[in-house]
């Protein structure tokens, strides 16, 4: 295979792919449906927009394999977050190719991914793949506000994307060191629970130069240093304790054994007061409540009659809402109310012990010896929950080599990609599909 050749081709689809500026809102995805349209016919490859509102577009196409197997689904989303162009060294809607990088918004996320997904798509159709399954290629509309528009639609009325056994999305990277070398490959099953409260304190109303015994604000402060002092349980998922272990080679030595059995290592109280001084770690092992926002009052010299306050609360899948609800109840006391304001299904993380993991972890295993490839639970959410719900196995993860500094542009100024990392995804792409399709 010619790489060099490849390359210059991927290069040439993502600088015309950026171009098409599909900042959300409004989106306007379906430019971008049409790039993917036009591209993909002209290899007789079939494929078909959908435009379930004027402008958000979102695309299939799907490369026939022998239906033994069930389908695998390649996903990307179309739209980009908007981007302030004043702050760019280039136009973020230009595709600028300089030193090695090619700059622009969704560089990263999530155009490079649609991009080498269709590369992949495109070479597998000129070698003829003999294919064990179909390979779907869907490029959404909608993600970063929601995803109605997109995965959530398409998965409610494209009956054939329920067919698939896998599905690949965005999400974790191969992290690098600060000496660029790989320190893991962090490949996303699962993601926590959103369950997000809104509470309120009623109080008498009057001038603030004669403080009010049931002043609103005072028992809203009072029950929220409760709530917020409350150090929820440990809760270990299998998956997260594999993570942990896997990363557990890594540690000094005297956090090995703890990593290597992190239920065991909870239990040891300094050794869990360092670990979830890790914020990350913290949010993995346990029920997380922050405190987003705080209204009450407009006016200096008056004591209001209504606070409120939204807890931002993620739970670790399968953690009881009802549970949870009762213990910050107990802690606010009788005289706050509680109401859920937004909260998403509790689904259990997709296995990692499959065909699809195993065929990244032989890829890192050969490019990486030694690096660990580990099943990441996210802390916040992404499109793959709508998967997940209709029990395809989901894995959030980008063929990309990133330096924790560079994870930092997604949504960034002067978000890029080495054109190094174009090449790496894309024959790692390429090697994970032949490994489970052909
Ligand atoms: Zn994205």
């Amino acid at each position: 295979m010619d790489w060099d050749q490849l390359l210059k081709e991927t290069i040439r689809h993502l600088q015309e792919y950026v171009r098409i500026n599909t900042a959300n809102p409004p989106g306007n995805e379906v430019e971008g449906a049409r790039f993917f349209k036009k591209i993909l016919e002209a290899e007789s490859i079939p494929c078909r927009i959908f435009e379930p509102s004027p402008g958000r577009g979102n695309l299939l196409a799907t490369l026939k394999g022998n239906g033994k197997r069930r389908p695998l689904l390649l996903l990307s989303h179309i739209d980009v977050v908007p981007a302030e162009k004043e702050q760019w060294s280039f136009d973020p809607f230009e595709g600028v190719v300089k030193d090695g990088y090619l700059y622009g918004r969704g560089s990263l996320d999530d155009k490079s991914m649609g991009i080498v997904e269709m590369m992949a798509l495109l070479i597998l159709k000129r070698e003829q793949a003999p294919l064990k399954r179909d390979v779907l290629f869907l490029a959404t509309a909608d993600e970063e506000t929601g995803g109605r528009w997109g995965v959530q639609w398409a998965v409610e009325n494209i009956p054939s994307l329920k067919e698939s056994e896998y599905a690949l999305n965005e999400g974790s990277y191969v992290i690098l060191n600060g000496e660029g070398i790989a320190d893991q490959y962090g490949v996303s099953n699962g993601q926590k629970v959103l369950f997000q409260l809104e509470l309120k304190a009623k109080g008498t109303s009057g001038h603030g130069s004669r403080p009010l015994p049931d002043n609103c604000n005072v028992k809203l402060v009072h029950a929220l240093e409760k709530v917020t002092k409350w150090e929820t349980p440990y809760n270990v998922l299998p998956m997260v304790k594999e993570y942990f272990s896997k990363m557990a080679p890594k540690q000094p030595p005297d956090e090995r054994k703890f990593f290597e059995d992190i239920e065991k290592g909870v239990s040891d109280p300094s050794f869990s007061a360092k670990l979830t001084s890790n914020l990350i770690y913290n949010a993995i092992v346990r029920d997380t409540i922050s405190l987003t926002i705080l209204r009450g009052g407009n006016k200096e010299n008056v004591i209001p009659s209504e606070s409120t306050a939204t807890l931002d609360c993620r739970l670790i899948p399968g953690s009881s809402k009802e549970i949870f609800l009762r213990e910050i109840k107990k802690r606010l006391g009788d005289e706050i109310e509680i109401e859920v304001i937004s909260e998403s299904l509790s689904l259990s993380p997709s296995p990692f012990n499959t065909d699809l993991f195993q065929a990244i972890q032989k890829f890192a295993a050969k490019n990486d010896p030694g690096c660990p490839v580990v099943p990441v639970l996210l802390s916040g959410a992404t499109d793959s929950r709508f998967l997940r719900e209709k029990g395809i196995t989901t894995y959030d993860f980008c063929p990309f080599r990133l330096k924790e500094k560079e994870l930092l542009l997604v949504h960034g100024t002067d978000e890029r990609i080495s054109l190094e990392n174009l090449k790496f995804g894309l024959k790692m792409l390429l090697e994970m599909i032949k490994d489970v399709a052909t």
